[in-house]
């Protein structure tokens, strides 16, 4: 059997999203609901399938199919497209799967033609109507078949009223309208070197072809990679017959949610425009009216619109936006979709439709997007103020949030000048490293020049809640000079900026930002997730501050202390580069002791918060040279402490340095190289728990020791015995005990491939998913940004895999450790602590493979929440 190309709206349904897109769907339901809909048909998401495999053509039998069901359509509308005497026109949309807005415009009027256009006139007794439809059909093919400058055509109207003395296109007479056509006519030609084509069925299989088409154009690809959409759905394509709302002043357009999509108030919402056409609403040309008035202007009208808005509501037990033409007194509708919103109105439509009885929990919480939690957690622009700014460059959108202040080029400068003045500080760097992390603290937002999703200021920043937007290749930055160039300004030290971390714009000025606010539903929201969600949810902090931010956003526990980031402060720094730059095990057991009450103190701050829920805390990762001074005025003050020459420090730091350090001397191995770092650690954290656990006896805390970066069982062994040994005679100095448990992050796939062997030694799993990407796709985390645009362009990669696992390869070995450790240690206690954590779709593949609890950044917990409890609906174990 022959596939089937092409369907009828009176031929489908509601449940055939997939085939007929969502648009062509819910236009075959609305029929179905007996909804006064102009007919027409839709041509299948697996036609566009087809198109691309056929290379970029329409085959033969599809088009055949096609002029099929255009004939079907001619004899239910009694009208013939192409035909003077009674002429059928159409509307050519798309439609895909999932709604993506502003991925194609739309073409209306298709059909007419010199002569066809004449016939409408007469048919119409409307001369100005006929033309009026003519011009807009020349100018929206012009734009979305052949890719042509709209403005080229706005100049000719503007030109056109400019002569004539008049302000809206309303107030242009048939002859104006007929003199456009011959204008845009010409100006076709001259730039296509063609004839504006005259056969309808031809403009007919150039809409189809360019609807197709613009499935794969820049926008579409970069809203898919945005919206988890894989570009092998594609798109259908509507033919519908035309209703016209641009017929005199009972005509008209409109749009308009069920309820409001801004604040979720439950109310009509929406515009329309008299005597006008498809964009005319929208494009600001003449202020629209409120559906409000439309009660005046026809309450018949308005009354039918209201019936069916709420009848389609129930229908879809979701807030419906809608489409609607009224062509000489008579209602169409011509689409309805579920609505999009703000994520304060989503929270708010979906409480309301629980306590109205329209869904189930379930549904609501399904109804939420989590990664548009991101919204409400983070402060934003003022509305009105980021509307009048115009930005001078943008990059990537890091970490989420509006920032606004005065430009610092290092991280001690921000640190001095929010000292000084006050003033709220945005830093911009080349690239931020561990050393930056006060100036980063400190700051309202961070640019920088290098590095993307996953890079250091990206994560950081992400785990602060600070807003980022980071590899900004435009920029030129002279630190020495302390200013910048981007879009053609220069930005000194001091002068204001803005940053949008949710959209990565930069601003050159200083744009009002309004807090954050959480409503009652967000909680709501959350509480039912939490009934729902069957993966734990703990956090990645690395201060008491961060895990009370945690807290307060609901994680149940810390999955990931880094302590790396605990060495850079003032005090701290010395101690450990002393530690470092020490030439025997004595020397570094002194440094090592200066820095263990410190690291206590920060061990008991946490624990204090924590109350006694699960704490991960990792032992030293990075490689040592990340902690060492590179300023010549640094060098020399710790080489004078230390009783060495500064050559002497140089060197040190020159055999410290490492070609590859991420896949270098860090993680356990150092633990395996520098015992006493690992046992000072170990001492830490027991110390502290010993302490605070005295301090609250109603508090369980069980530390758990978690060893970085192990590939082998032997080293795990040998490490593991280096932290059981510290305990002992710690626990034997001081008289008591707590327990603890050591376990291991699994991120060198070889971790993963002999889970089962180091099951043997660790008592937990974490699955370090930047490193496991990192290593298995054989890239560095900090420079794969540089090449990944290229692969999104030429479609081998859909995804960041440092922000969106990547299932097939590196999730494989999640998988694969995921039972290999389950074999050995039943009662495993397995989590993931990457990046991937708070991303919704790979929590949802963590869910699926098993996993006990995600762990991410503060500000990612209310996503990871809703994620994980709408992966426990879609997939239940
Ligand atoms: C990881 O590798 O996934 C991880 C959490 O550790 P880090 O990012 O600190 O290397
Ligand atoms: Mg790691």
């Amino acid at each position: 059997m022959s596939a089937k190309y092409v369907y009828l709206f009176s031929e489908g349904n509601g449940k055939m999203r997939e085939l007929l897109g969502g648009k062509g769907a819910n236009l075959a339901e609305m029929t179905n609901l007996g909804m006064p809909v102009p007919q027409g048909f839709t041509v299948t998401t697996e036609a566009c399938t087809r198109y691309y495999e056929d290379g970029k053509t329409i085959a033969p039998e599809i088009e055949a199919e096609i002029f099929t069901y255009l004939k079907t359509l001619e004899e239910m509308t009694g009208k013939t497209f192409g035909s003077k005497e009674n002429p059928l026109m159409v509307s050519v949309r798309s439609g895909a799967r999932a709604s993506m807005p502003g991925m194609m415009d739309t073409i209306l009027n298709l059909g007419l033609n010199d002569e066809v256009v004449e016939g409408l006139s007469a048919l119409t007794q409307n001369e100005r109507f006929a033309y009026d439809s003519y011009r807009r059909f020349i100018q929206m093919y012009s734009d979305v078949v052949c890719e042509l400058p709209k403005s080229h055509f706005e100049r000719i109207i503007d030109e056109m009223k400019e002569k004539r003395g008049v302000q809206h296109d309303t107030e242009l007479t048939a002859a104006d309208m007929k003199e456009l056509v011959s204008l845009f006519k010409a100006a076709y030609k001259e730039m296509m070197k063609e004839d504006f084509p005259s056969d309808p069925r031809e403009q007919l299989m150039g809409a189809i072809k360019a609807v197709f088409r613009s499935w794969d154009n820049p926008r579409a690809i970069y809203y898919r990679r945005m919206n988890d959409i894989p570009s092998s759905w594609g798109t259908a394509v509507n033919v519908q017959s035309m209703a016209y709302g641009n017929m005199g002043d009972t005509s008209g357009t409109g749009v308009a949610f069920t309820r409001n999509p801004a604040t979720g108030e439950k109310k009509l919402y929406g515009e329309f425009l008299m005597n006008a056409q498809g964009e005319d609403v929208v494009a600001g040309i003449r202020t629209p009216q409120t559906i409000d008035q439309l009660r005046d202007v026809m309450p018949e009208v308005y009354e039918q619109f209201a019936a069916i808005a709420e009848k389609l509501e129930k229908h879809y037990h979701d807030m419906q936006d809608m489409e609607f033409t009224i062509e000489r007194g008579k209602l169409y509708m011509l689409q309805t979709r579920n609505g999009k919103r703000t994520a304060a109105a989503a929270l708010k439509i979906a409480c309301d439709l629980v306590d109205e009885g329209m869904i189930t929990k379930e549904e609501a919480v399904l109804m939420v997007n989590p990664k548009s939690l991101d919204a409400l957690l983070h402060p934003q622009f003022d509305p009105a103020a980021l509307k009048a700014a115009k930005p001078i460059g943008s990059a990537l959108p890091a970490s989420p949030g509006a920032a606004c202040g005065r430009v610092a080029f290092s991280a001690a400068d921000a640190v001095k000048m929010i000292e000084e003045t006050g003033d709220p500080v945005v830093l911009v760097r080349l690239e931020t490293s561990p050393e930056d992390i006060e100036g980063m603290h400190v700051s309202q937002g961070i640019l920088t020049a290098r590095g993307g999703m996953t890079s250091h200021a990206a994560v950081v920043a992400r785990g602060m809640g600070t807003c980022c937007v980071a590899g900004c290749g435009d920029i030129v930055i002279h630190e020495d000079e302390k200013l910048f160039q981007l879009g053609g300004k220069t930005i000194h030290e001091g002068d204001y900026i803005s940053l949008d971390g949710t959209t990565g714009n930069i601003y050159g000025e200083a744009i009002k930002t309004v807090p954050a606010t959480i409503s009652g539903d967000f909680g709501r929201l959350m509480g039912w997730a939490d009934e729902i969600r069957q993966l734990g949810i703990h956090t990645n902090a690395d201060t008491p501050q961060d895990a009370q931010q945690a807290l307060d956003f609901g994680a149940e526990g810390i999955g990931l202390t880094r302590t790396e980031h605990m060495f850079f402060g003032a005090d701290r720094i010395r101690p450990m580069r002393k530690m470092i730059l020490s030439k025997t095990e004595e020397q570094r057991r002194k440094a090592l002791a200066e820095l263990l009450p410190m690291q206590r103190g920060d061990f008991e701050g946490i624990f204090e918060v924590m109350h006694g829920l699960p704490v991960t805390i990792r032992l030293l990762d990075p490689p040592l040279h990340e902690f060492l001074p590179k300023e010549e005025s640094d060098i020399e003050e710790i080489a004078g402490e230390m009783g060495l020459s500064a050559v002497e420090v140089k060197d040190t730091i020159t055999s410290l340095h490492e070609f590859n350090p991420m896949m270098g001397h860090r993680g356990c191995r150092l633990a395996v190289s520098y015992p006493e770092i690992a046992e000072m650690q170990t001492r830490a954290i027991l110390e502290a728990a010993i302490n605070v656990s005295k301090k609250h006896p109603g508090w369980k805390i069980v530390p758990e020791i978690m060893v970085p970066l192990a590939g082998e069982v032997k080293e795990l062994a040998y490490v593991k015995s280096i932290i059981v040994d510290t305990a002992n005679k710690l626990f034997d100095e001081v008289g008591s005990k707590v327990d603890y448990l050591v376990g291991t992050m699994v991120e060198v796939p070889r971790a993963a491939l002999t889970a089962d062997e180091i099951a043997q030694e660790a008592e937990f799993f974490s699955f370090g998913t930047n490193d496991l990407t990192q290593m298995c796709m054989g890239f560095s985390r900090d420079d794969a940004g540089r090449f990944l645009g290229v692969y999104y362009d030429k479609k081998l990669y859909e995804q960041d895999p440092f922000a969106r696992i990547d299932q097939k390869g590196v999730g494989k070995l999640v998988e694969m450790g995921v039972q290999l450790g389950r074999k050995t240690r039943p009662d495993i206690h397995l989590g993931i602590c990457g990046e991937h954590g708070g991303d919704p779709s790979s929590v949802e593949f963590f869910h699926r493979v098993g996993l006990d609890y995600v762990s991410c950044s503060p500000f990612r917990v209310p996503v990871a929440r809703l994620a994980a409890a709408q992966a426990a609906i879609r997939f239940p174990r």
